[in-house]
């Protein structure tokens, strides 16, 4: 099966929390459209909690959804230190 971007997990729960941010906007777009054709019924004013449910049903999906595949993607951030310093073999040698 071709993997273009293997950098990213394709688990179930991965995939439903990276669609999180176009979710938000997708349903941004719908309310300011609804508010800009029926303005006092359905401003935005109004309607936009609905950006919290959305959010909160993403969110659960992805807690919910099974971790079948999944895979870290996580950095060092820091390398490992080599046990000698810059002081390095001459610390300590004046005792
Ligand atoms: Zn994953």
């Amino acid at each position: 099966m071709p993997d273009d971007s293997n950098s990213r997990c394709k688990c179930p729960r991965c995939t439903i929390r990276s669609l999180r941010g176009p979710a938000v906007i997708i349903t941004l777009g719908v309310l300011f459209l609804l508010s800009e054709m029926r303005g006092d019924y359905l401003s935005f004013h109004h309607t936009w909690p609905v950006i919290l449910v959305v959010l909160g049903i993403v969110s659960l999906a992805s807690s919910l959804a099974p971790m079948d595949g999944h895979i870290e993607t996580r950095v060092d951030p820091v390398p490992p230190v080599p046990p000698v310093g810059p002081q390095g073999p001459y610390a300590g040698q004046g005792r």
